[in-house]
């Protein structure tokens, strides 16, 4: 079988994973997509959580910039 070299850990695993099985580092261009889109589905959730106590106007359209951004990810 295959190995390919963990870049975080260092480990041999083998080719078929899509992540590694040591550090959870992805190792595939669709496990990147996929962690990219995790990454940016929990920034989204702790932004609109942020957003809710939010008074100040500055504040508030900073925080949509932001919300914007990591929608482009998804
Ligand atoms: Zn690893």
């Amino acid at each position: 079988m295959e190995e390919k070299k963990c870049p975080v850990c260092e480990k041999q695993i083998s080719k078929e994973y899509n992540f590694c099985p040591y550090c959870g580092e992805a190792m595939t261009d669709l496990a990147k997509e996929f962690s990219k889109k995790q990454t940016a589905i929990a920034h989204l959730k702790l932004l609109s959580a942020l957003i809710e106590k939010v008074q100040d106007k500055n504040t508030l359209d900073l925080l949509e910039k932001l919300v914007n951004q990591y929608k482009k990810n998804l």
